[in-house]
């Protein structure tokens, strides 16, 4: 057999450098399991000052979905997961989508047959006797048929697929970085099809290809594919490859029996974002689903990418299924909130201010930092800020406060001294309405809450509001403060 077509392409692997592939299937969903995969292999790469690469896995097109390409492009971009050769920036050993390899795969399955470790079928097996792995791989007659027969066969058209030649008896073992190492016995391997009747390769082919090919040194997978590994090791094998180390990661749960899911309406990337989720807040909580810091760094929480590639190690990983808690991404999205620059708070806010308060004059710059610290996303900004475009019906009950000492009859009181003063202001900003209630309240000697708490329930109608009487008051403004002191008064009395 002429390998010079083979040694070519051998010759372009990049060797001597960290290289690890994300290597997504376009399904049009970045579920949190695959982010994690992302972010741990790019941590790798990171980590080990090498490369990222990104690999599209297209070749079972039943599953791809429209626009799925994008949906990776804009979360890996978003997440500023950079990668350093991938199907847009091209590289030394591309193309790096799988379909566009297709000739590549089919070569390389030949390669097997000629070494004895694959076999020409001509079976008519159906997929569901494919999947259950209900059938004897030592009936197949196609496994026993002489080279010259297949040969023959394949040259007369007659459809195939290319199958491995699993070896009769013995064991393999494979090495796992988190699992150790794993046995099992051949016999309880399939002859797993490598080639489909379209020419395609499958999934557990194509990704022994290309992992070689691409020079991969570390490959992070979710755990799902560790019973499929014993085969992959007997490929490389037979090729004569090294095999690649091996990191299967236990799968993200929704609870403790189920795995997320997209059919079950667990959240993507994209779906914690339109939920209020920050990026950054994200990617910190999801690499610390399954993955632990250690040392000097063990009890620290909060991490930026930059400080997590310098201390990723893959010893960190757990073996054990993470829970995605929402009550705990809750708890660090908050801290992502609260830490921001209000410019940058301001950014994010912004949208959601503005679906909340439409009224043109009131200034959202205003409403910004008084909601910064009480939101744990995003979407928590409309719900307490929704009063200042109207205000809602109340009780009056909501001007009695224990505390404070008021009750509906003070509050009453309190209104109809307050107004007058409010109205003789002709200063509005907030140093001078802050010094009219207060020299108000000493005036009257009140304590300030007496003026404060009955002006704030007018002016929100709430029991809770971010901010106070007096950043109420100059954020709506003289006539609608005014207005709305007076409907309180009018409610009271
Ligand atoms: N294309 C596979 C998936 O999306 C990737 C598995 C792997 O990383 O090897 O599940």
């Amino acid at each position: 057999m002429d390998m010079t077509w083979y040694q070519d392409l051998e010759s372009r692997i990049p060797t001597g450098e960290v290289r690890t592939r994300f290597a997504p299937s376009p399904t049009g969903y970045m579920h949190v399991g695959n982010l994690r995969t992302a972010l741990y292999t790019w941590l790798i790469a990171r980590h080990g000052g090498g490369k990222f690469i990104l690999r599209i896995e297209d070749t079972d097109q039943g599953r791809f979905v429209e626009g799925a390409t994008e949906i990776i492009y804009s979360t890996l971009k978003e997440c500023g997961l950079t990668w350093d050769e991938g199907p847009d920036l091209g590289g030394p050993v591309g193309p790096y989508i799988q379909t566009e390899r297709r000739d590549l795969y089919a070569q390389y399955a030949k390669l097997l047959v000629e070494r004895g470790a694959a076999y020409y079928c001509f079976c008519d097996k159906t997929e569901s006797a494919e999947d259950s792995g209900n059938f004897e791989k030592t009936e197949d007659p196609c496994r026993s048929l002489s080279s010259a027969e297949a040969q023959a066969r394949v040259d007369a058209g007659e459809p195939f697929v290319i199958r491995q030649k699993i070896p009769q008896g013995g064991q393999t073992t494979f090495h796992d970085a988190i699992f150790g190492a794993i046995t099992v016995d051949n016999d309880t391997l399939d002859d797993q099809v490598l080639l489909k009747r379209d020419g395609l390769p499958t999934y557990n082919f194509a990704n022994v290809v290309d992992d070689h090919l691409m020079g991969i040194t570390h490959v992070v997978r979710g755990s799902e594919y560790l019973s499929s590994a014993p085969k992959y090791n007997l490929l490389y094998e037979a090729f004569g490859w090294t095999v690649p180390e091996y990191i299967h990661c236990s799968p993200v749960m929704r609870d403790a029996h189920n795995k997320m899911s997209k059919r079950h309406g667990d959240p993507s990337y994209e779906d914690l974002k339109a939920q209020g989720y920050l990026t950054d807040a994200i990617l910190n909580y999801v690499t610390l689903l399954g993955w632990a810091p250690k040392g000097e760094n063990s009890e620290q929480e909060f991490f930026t990418l930059e400080e997590l590639s310098k201390i990723f190690e893959l010893s960190g990983v757990s073996k054990s299924p993470a829970i995605f808690d929402r009550e705990k991404l809750n708890y660090f999205n908050a801290h992502y909130l609260r830490e921001m620059e209000p410019g940058a708070f301001y950014t994010v806010a912004e949208p959601y201010l503005k679906e909340a308060v439409k009224t043109p004059d009131i200034d959202l710059h205003l409403i910004a930092p008084l909601v910064q610290g009480r939101c744990d996303t995003l979407c928590d900004i409309a719900p307490q800020v929704d009063f200042f475009d109207a205000l809602p019906e109340y009780s009056n009950e909501l001007y009695c406060h224990k505390k404070m000492k008021t009750d509906e009859q003070n509050s009453l009181e309190a209104l109809k001294v307050t107004l007058p003063v409010l109205e003789g202001l002709t200063d509005w900003t907030y140093d001078s309405i802050h010094a009219a209630l207060v020299g108000l309240a000493e005036k009257l000697e009140l304590k300030n809450g007496r003026i404060m708490w009955p002006v704030r329930t007018a002016l929100s109608g709430k029991a809770v509001t971010p901010g106070g009487a007096v950043e109420l008051c100059q954020i709506l403004g003289k006539a609608e403060t005014l207005r709305r002191m007076e409907k309180g008064i009018q409610q009271l009395s």
